[in-house]
């Protein structure tokens, strides 16, 4: 209906897994021990078979056929209560077969997490009795500020009060310009919108998978995100619609004619303004309504500026799938150098960077954005939520990894929309906390950012045994 307001939402359902994984955890059970709870347990039960055989574990783990005999691993949640009220005969220990799936970075805990979020399309209850490390490398060296003196907290998660999580994408010129009849004489704001800063990118060159690309294509379309898919497979599936970006190379410019559809946006994989001067003005001539996105490792200032001057305005600066450049910096501070380029060259607002490379995990995501990125692209938790095995070092787009062989597209795209309705939940709950009541506030707000060696140098410089710099 013409004006009917629609409050964006993402349609979840579980999809539980089609290929059986190792369970998280190993129940083992002395028999002696719980033979001979049974037997004290059906004189005071009154041979109750459900209750008994139940005992002592909520979650079902007991009661299957011959109940705690053979335990039902897979119904473990780690709860610890029977290990704590049984010590001398249950024990629960993690699942050795289990920590062997993903790799040296996106460790087995990423995979349970982006796994039970892609089942259920809800958040992990994380944090009641944990007994971690608060700090760490990468991403875990930096805190988000949810200080409630700096603003009131928002209720955005619960959808008492909205919160947005929609974010521009395109080219903004940094102010207007009128002739003397009140008409724009300049450039003029070509942008669309989003409703997640959430993208998925192509797949590995790996992975040339059809039922993939039709995977990805079905889900960005339900929660309308864009997928970048190489414009060879969307010729041959003939996909089309306004959620697909196509990813052309310059061996591909004789494809695009044969394009099923006018794309809104386009990406161009690695060019060069002076090496390659004809891919970028080709493109744009055939497509001049397109927005144009380069594809490009994260880059020196200098080069980035380069490209802005060339006439890039949309950019997805990628890092390997560990979130490393090539000369091994680190994502977070690769966001920031380019974010703080375009701030000091007076420019940030004309341009849009994506980014890609080692967001592996909700949190990352508003991270990503506060050192700068408008919105990011996903890699590996995509395939990891549609149970692909990283096979111990999945580092960039050329390693394999295999994906479940009875993979289909309906059950694939589920598995993605539960991951981003998760997702943006946890989005939701960060802004909700910072009492931002929109997430293109988030973009560059370093004063949200707390980093531990900061804090630990502001408590501990000085006090012996403080191993950091003073
Ligand atoms: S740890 Fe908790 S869930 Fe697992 S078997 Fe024991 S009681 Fe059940």
């Amino acid at each position: 209906m013409a004006g009917a307001y629609h409050r964006y939402h993402i349609e979840t359902r579980p999809a539980p897994d089609i290929v059986p994984w190792p369970s998280r955890f190993r129940v083992k059970v002395k028999r002696a021990g719980l033979a001979k709870l049974l037997l004290k347990e059906l004189v005071q039960y009154k041979a109750d078979p459900e209750v008994v055989l139940s005992r002592p574990c909520v979650y079902g783990v007991f009661s299957g056929p011959i109940g705690g005999f053979a335990p039902r691993e897979e119904l473990c949640v780690g709860c610890l209560r029977c290990t704590t009220q049984y010590p001398e005969w249950v024990r629960v220990e993690p699942n050795p077969e289990r920590q062997k799936l993903g790799d040296e970075y996106f460790t087995f805990e990423y995979v349970n997490a982006v796994t039970y979020e892609a089942q259920t399309g809800n958040v992990p209850v994380k944090g009641a009795g944990y007994r971690g490390r608060f700090g760490g490398q990468g991403w875990d060296g930096m805190w988000t500020d949810m200080s409630e003196i700096v603003r009131p907290t928002r209720d955005g998660i619960h959808g008492r009060e909205f919160i947005s999580t929609a974010v521009d994408i395109g080219a903004k010129p940094n102010f207007l310009t009128f002739d003397h009849n009140g008409q724009p004489n300049g450039d003029t704001p070509r942008t669309f919108s989003l409703p997640i800063p959430m993208l998925f990118d192509t797949p590995p060159t790996s992975l040339n998978s059809h039922t993939l690309y039709k995977t990805l294509s079905q889900a960005a379309e339900a929660v309308q995100t864009l997928a970048f898919l190489p414009v060879r497979a969307i010729i041959d599936l003939n996909l089309r619609g306004a959620h697909i970006v196509p990813l052309v190379r310059s061996a591909d410019l004789d494809l695009l004619p044969i394009l099923p559809f006018r794309p809104r946006m386009i990406a161009i994989d690695g060019w060069r303004p002076g090496v390659d001067s004809t891919l970028y003005d080709a493109i744009q001539t055939r497509f001049p309504d397109a927005l144009l996105c380069l594809r490009t490792p994260f880059c020196s200032g200098d080069d980035l500026l380069q490209l802005v001057e060339a006439g890039v305005r949309v950019f997805h600066l990628t890092a390997n799938y560990h979130g490393r450049s090539a000369e091994g910096t680190f994502v977070f501070d690769l966001i920031r150098a380019a974010h703080h380029t375009l701030v000091e060259a007076g420019i940030r607002e004309t341009v849009t960077l994506l980014g890609s490379g080692g967001i592996i995990a909700a949190e990352h995501v508003p991270k990503a954005i506060i050192a700068g990125l408008d919105a990011v692209v996903l890699d590996t938790p995509l395939l990891v939520a549609l149970q692909a095995r990283l096979n111990g070092r999945f580092t960039n787009r050329r390693s394999t990894c295999q994906l479940p062989k009875n993979l289909t597209p309906d059950w694939g795209a589920q598995r993605l929309q539960n991951l981003m309705d998760s997702w943006r939940d946890q989005l939701l709950e960060i802004l909700g906390a910072m009492g931002l009541r929109e997430v293109r506030r988030l973009r560059g707000e370093m004063g949200r950012a707390m980093f531990q060696k900061d804090l630990e140098r502001e408590a501990f410089a000085g006090i012996e045994g403080y191993g950091g710099k003073a």
